[in-house]
């Protein structure tokens, strides 16, 4: 017997986009061995998968699970969905490098203290990482908010020279060590201060390591064009590939239209550019972001005191950041939060109300109820239409990703929950293919394995075929969807029936196996 697995009668989506074709596959010391017609007893196990979709595993474009798989590095919700490998290190946040484990953690999705930093470089953590042994493939992005954590602290004000320097050192010895390429979160309070030469000369850093430079923009509103045009300029000026972040902005579809013009104008000039999308119809993050970086200062018994004084609140007030941006408190609405029973799945609008209290006054009050785990309040922002969704979906630019963290709805991450996690790749087919028919499954499938696949470099995964790695999705097209709701994200998708990793089976009998075969997936070397 020459294959490890045969499965038989499936209808193969290559990943590239082409029509799909019935054919069995097999494979072999974790590669994709043969696509045809095989003989019987050619295969150590043989699986009937007639009615079913074979499919490259699914890439996330768009991840933050830089802590959460080490905390529980089975991913669940992810690879429930038939996601085989996800690109961290998104939007200024990830997990290395750091100088200061305390400081360090403000940028870290999901920190939660399980997993005690312990690492200082890029290579310290990836190691970390491969220890954990996650279920899913990893590449990271280096985060440019540990960069400047690391060099110019919590100042909002762009880098010394001398920051500077060290911050490029440090980025270079990040790509050296493995990272795939650099973020940034210039939106974020600890990333607002960089200054367009800072993020350019970072970039050029990039461009010389080959990598990605992947941008959640300065501003997300109604310069959302203007903040894509400086990403395009930045990134082009480096001479680097770029990855736009989420790209549709907040405030409808002229505004996003906008966006779109601008990418498509950098295409037509010959940029090296594509874009990304989750599939919330809202945004999600921590409501600490609403704290200015002075009200920081000083640590935790200094913000206590802040936000105790009316006077500091009132100064607080004049911040603008993601969440005051939406401009509605009504549109604001706290997740599950223990500290204060009762304002869980609430507006701050209702909270306001309810408690006869201006809503940002409730939003310091929370705070400081939370004061010991700051990481802890999340709040959505109802923000999007599904028609702004598919608009940004349609351009042929265009990825979907998670921008969640990889889950478990047991062990340890259960009691987190992250809108998208667990539905992204399985929203995204239910709605986009199989109920609007915005998408034929080929066109889909290509928008989650082979363009990201593409967009990273990778020859070998992304698409089926033969002598490429065996990371696979095989589902049932007319039941793949999700479970999770607004209310309840944290359940498993349905309809996925295998999901192998480097051709480790990995889901079945819809759960996990237990095996966990990801492999830490480190940038090309330096050439010359
Ligand atoms: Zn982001």
């Amino acid at each position: 017997m020459k294959l490890d697995l045969v499965f038989r009668g499936g209808t193969i989506i290559d990943g590239t986009g082409r029509p799909s074709f019935d054919a069995d596959l097999g494979v072999a010391d974790g590669m994709i061995a043969e696509v045809g017609s095989i003989p019987r007893g050619q295969g150590r196990e043989e699986l009937d998968i007639r009615g079913q979709y074979i499919t490259p595993g699914f890439i996330d474009i768009h991840s933050h699970s830089d802590y959460t798989l080490l905390v529980d590095p089975r991913a669940v919700s992810q690879i429930a969905q038939g996601v085989t490998m996800e690109v961290i290190g998104n939007c200024g946040w990830g997990c290395s490098p750091i100088a200061n484990p305390v400081l360090s953690s403000s940028v870290i999705y999901g920190y939660g203290e399980q997993v005690p930093i312990t690492w200082h470089t890029t290579a310290e953590y990836l190691e970390r990482l491969e220890q954990a042994r996650p279920a899913v493939n990893v590449a990271m992005l280096v985060p440019n908010g540990q960069l400047r954590l690391a060099t110019v602290g919590l100042a909002d004000r762009a880098a010394r020279p001398a920051e500077l320097a060290r911050m490029k050192t440090l980025l270079a010895q990040s790509l050296e060590e493995g990272a795939i390429g650099y973020s940034t979160g210039l939106e974020y309070v600890t990333e607002v201060g960089a200054s367009e030469e800072d993020v350019a000369e970072l970039c050029h850093v990039t461009a010389l390591a080959g990598g990605l430079y992947a941008t959640h923009t300065r501003n997300r509103e109604e310069r959302a064009a203007e903040a894509i045009e400086e990403a395009i300029r930045t990134a082009d000026h480096a001479g680097c590939r770029l990855q736009i972040s989420h790209l549709t902005p907040r405030g409808g579809i002229s505004n996003l239209e906008r966006c779109i013009e601008q990418v498509d104008a950098a295409l037509a000039r010959g940029s090296d550019l594509a874009f990304d999308m989750h599939t919330r119809l809202f945004g999600t993050t921590n409501l600490r972001i609403v704290l200015p970086p002075w009200a920081m200062a000083g640590g935790r018994d200094a913000l206590a005191r802040r936000l105790a004084n009316a006077a500091d609140r009132d100064r607080m007030k004049t911040f603008r950041n993601l969440i005051t941006s939406v401009g509605d408190w009504d549109k604001v609405v706290l997740l599950e939060t223990p500290s204060i029973p009762g304002w869980s799945n609430r507006s701050f609008g209702e909270i306001g109300r309810s408690v006869g209290r201006d809503p940002y006054d409730c939003v310091c009050e929370l705070l400081l109820a939370e004061i010991d785990h700051l990481h802890r309040p999340m709040v959505i922002l109802h923000t999007y239409t599904e028609d702004l969704l598919r608009r940004t979906y349609q351009h042929a630019s265009c990825m979907v990703g998670s921008d969640a963290t990889a889950l478990a709805p047991n062990g340890p991450l259960a009691v987190t929950s992250f809108h998208g996690a667990y539905t992204w790749a399985s929203w995204f087919y239910r709605r986009m293919v199989r109920e609007t028919k915005t998408f034929t499954p080929e066109e889909a499938v290509y928008k989650i394995t082979g363009l990201p696949a593409k967009t990273l470099g990778l020859t070998d995964r992304g698409t089926l075929s033969v002598g490429h790695r065996a990371d696979l999705a095989v589902f049932d097209p007319e039941l793949f969807g999700e479970r999770g709701t607004t209310e309840r994200p944290s359940q498993t998708a349905v309809g996925m029936t295998y999901v192998l990793v480097n051709g480790v089976v990995t889901w079945r009998d819809s759960g996990v196996t237990g095996q966990r075969a990801g492999q830490v997936l480190r940038g090309r070397k330096r050439e010359g």
